[in-house]
């Protein structure tokens, strides 16, 4: 997406100071701006259409709390702008559905549909 615009929080200077990842990340985890580009397979987005990407970024679907349901409470949340990058920049690489299980803060998610 191309950011119009990004939230300005206090976990984003925990993030600007290395204190929220353990690798260089790019803060800011209440994005809005337009879809500029979709990965295959993605059907329920496309090209122009606004959108928001908020703080949850998705949950492993396979720790204690997940299995319970309590997904909010993920031992391995991803969080956009903590464990994956946020959105101070003029793009973000976002999963189409951000609930959806993904490996997090493995580098930048991929546009296309996992399983
Ligand atoms: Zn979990």
């Amino acid at each position: 997406m191309r950011v119009a615009a990004c939230g300005v929080c206090h976990s984003g200077a925990m993030t600007e100071e290395g204190l929220a990842s353990s690798c260089p990340r790019v803060p800011g985890h209440e994005v809005a701006g337009v879809v500029e580009a979709v990965g295959e397979g993605v059907t329920q987005w496309t090209p122009g259409q606004r959108v928001g990407v908020g703080w949850f970024g998705g949950a492993d679907h396979t720790c204690d709390p997940c299995r319970r349901g309590d997904f909010i409470s993920c031992l391995n949340m991803c969080i956009t702008g903590l464990t994956d990058d946020g959105g101070y920049a003029d793009y973000l690489v976002s999963p189409a559905d951000p609930a959806r299980r993904r490996q997090c803060g493995a580098g930048p998610p991929s546009p296309t549909p996992q399983p």
